[in-house]
C-alpha cells in the first residue's frame, strides 16, 4: 500500500533586484512548491529484517535518488508557481503636482480657452500651440512624449474613454495626504493637512532603502518645499532636495568633487536670480536638471522626482502657463528617459512611473481648486512604462493611487504588501 508524504520545498527564486549576492536578503516572495514522494520502500516491516542499517543507507540512497529525479522533473509535473525573473533594476516615480486627467486624456479645455476662465494672455499663440480638431491630436501636441512613446509602450490607467478609472482613496484631495498615499501606499486620516510635520509613516522609498543595494541608491527631487517632511528625511536618510533649497552644496547629495557640481551651482545662480513667484516651489527645470546630474553623477537604483508648476499655475488662474508647464513637463520626462536610455547603468532596466496627487474641479471656476469640497477632484491618471511591462490597452478598470507604492517595490522585485499590509497591491504592469 503506497503510503505517501508531502515534502514542501522552498526555492527562493532569484528575483530581480533581489541582491543576489546578498543571501540575507529574503524579503521577495520565496516561490513554493510541494513535491510529494513516495514513502513505500520505508514501510516499518522493512526494518524487522536483519541488516536493519545496512537496508536502512540503501533505502536512504534510493530516497535521495528518487528526491532527486523527482526534483528534477518536478517543474513539469508539480504546481510550481515562478514569477519570472525581471528586468527591471531600476525605478524612477515622476509626479506632475495637480495635473487635471481631462488635459491629459483631452488636450486643451475648450471650455477655459478665455481671459476670463483662464487668464489668458495670447489666446491666439496658445490656440496655435495646443488646440486641435480633435481632442486626441490636441492631447498629443500637449503631451507628446506621454502620447507617442509613453502610451505607446506602457500601460495608461485613468482614461475615462476606456471606462478605466484612477481614483485618490483619502478623501481630501490635495497634496499632502496624495504624496503620502503615493509612497506609503495607503491613506491615513491623521495626513489632514499640508503643515511641514514629519510624516509618522514610512514611504516605500524607506522601507527599500533599508534593503541590499539600496542602501546608497534612493534620492528625490521635488519642487515642492514640504517633501522633506513627507519622506521624513531626517528619520529615512533619504537625500531629499526640494523647494528653493540650494543644490550646491547640499551635503546628503555627496556630490562634492564631481562633475555634477559645477552645473548645480549654475543652477543655483539662476535660482538667486529669478523672481520667485511660488515662495514654496521651485521652478520645474530647477528639479529636473537637478534630478538629471544627480542620475549622471551617482546612477541611484531609485530615484522620485516631484514637478509642482502645473498645480501652482492653476491656483493663479492661468491656464496658459498651466498647458506651458504640461507641456515642458511632458519634456522634461522625455529627456529624463532618453538620458536614462544612454546610460548603460539604466538602459532597458528601468521602468518608469509617473502619476499626479490629485484631480481638479471640473468648472469655469473650480478647474483652479482642489480638494474635499471641489467635485471629482479623487479622479487621476497614472502611467508605466518599463522592460517588464508589456503595452496593453487598460479597459473597464478602476486604480488606485495607493498601489503605487507597491508597484514601486514590486518592479525592483520586493513584495511590500507582504511587509505593509495596509499598502495596496500593485497595479497590474507586471507579468
Ligand atoms: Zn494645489
Amino acid at each position: 500500500m503506497a503510503d505517501h508524504q508531502a515534502v514542501t520545498l522552498f526555492i527562493e527564486w532569484p528575483l530581480n533586484g533581489i541582491d543576489d549576492n546578498n543571501p540575507q536578503d529574503k524579503s521577495g516572495s520565496p516561490m513554493t512548491t510541494n513535491v510529494v514522494l513516495s514513502k513505500a520502500e520505508n514501510s516499518p516491516r522493512l526494518f524487522k529484517h536483519r541488516g536493519r542499517l545496512r537496508f536502512r543507507g540503501l533505502i536512504l540512497g534510493l530516497m535521495l535518488s528518487l528526491w532527486l529525479s523527482v526534483a528534477g522533473v518536478q517543474a513539469q509535473t508539480a504546481k510550481v508557481r515562478i514569477a519570472p525573473a525581471l528586468r527591471t533594476r531600476n525605478v524612477i516615480l515622476i509626479t506632475v503636482d495637480g495635473l487635471r486627467w481631462q488635459e491629459v486624456f483631452g488636450g486643451v479645455d475648450v471650455t477655459l480657452m478665455d481671459k476670463d476662465a483662464g487668464g489668458i494672455k495670447d489666446l491666439p499663440a496658445l490656440t496655435q500651440r495646443f488646440q486641435r480638431e480633435t481632442a486626441r491630436e490636441s492631447r498629443e501636441a500637449l503631451m507628446p512624449f506621454f502620447w507617442r512613446t509613453l502610451a505607446q509602450q506602457g500601460v495608461v490607467f485613468g482614461d475615462p474613454e476606456q471606462e478605466s478609472k484612477a481614483v485618490v482613496t483619502n478623501g481630501l484631495n490635495f497634496s499632502y495626504p496624495g504624496y503620502s498615499e503615493i509612497l506609503c501606499g495607503f491613506a491615513d486620516p491623521l495626513i489632514d493637512s499640508n503643515a511641514k510635520k514629519d510624516n509618522v509613516n514610512v514611504t516605500v522609498l524607506e522601507w527599500l532603502k533599508q534593503k541590499p543595494g539600496f542602501e546608497n541608491s534612493v534620492a528625490a527631487f521635488c519642487s515642492w518645499d514640504v517633501f522633506p517632511f513627507i519622506i521624513n528625511e531626517t528619520r529615512s536618510g533619504i537625500p531629499v532636495n526640494a523647494g528653493w533649497e540650494p543644490l550646491t552644496p547640499d551635503a546628503s547629495l555627496n556630490l562634492e568633487g564631481s562633475e555634477a557640481v559645477a552645473a548645480l551651482r549654475e543652477l543655483d545662480e539662476f535660482s538667486l536670480e529669478i523672481p520667485r513667484y511660488f515662495p514654496d516651489v521651485r521652478y520645474d527645470f530647477v528639479t529636473f536638471r537637478g534630478a538629471a546630474e544627480f542620475l549622471k553623477a551617482k546612477q541611484p537604483r531609485l530615484i522620485y522626482v516631484s514637478l509642482g508648476e502645473t498645480d501652482d499655475w492653476a491656483h493663479a488662474g492661468r491656464y496658459d502657463l498651466y498647458l506651458d508647464a504640461a507641456f515642458r513637463t511632458d519634456d522634461y520626462i522625455r529627456r529624463l528617459w532618453q538620458q536614462l536610455q544612454s546610460m548603460p547603468e539604466y538602459r532597458d532596466s528601468t521602468t518608469l512611473i509617473l502619476t499626479t496627487d490629485h484631480g481638479r474641479g471640473d468648472n469655469r471656476i473650480e478647474w483652479k481648486n482642489h480638494g474635499e469640497k471641489v467635485d471629482d477632484c479623487e479622479y487621476i491618471w497614472m502611467a508605466v512604462m518599463g522592460p517588464d511591462t508589456p503595452h496593453q490597452l487598460i479597459r473597464g478598470t478602476t486604480v488606485t493611487q495607493s498601489q503605487i507604492a507597491a508597484t514601486v517595490a514590486a518592479c525592483l522585485g520586493h513584495d511590500y504588501q507582504k511587509a505593509v499590509p495596509r499598502a495596496a497591491a500593485p497595479l497590474p504592469v507586471l507579468p
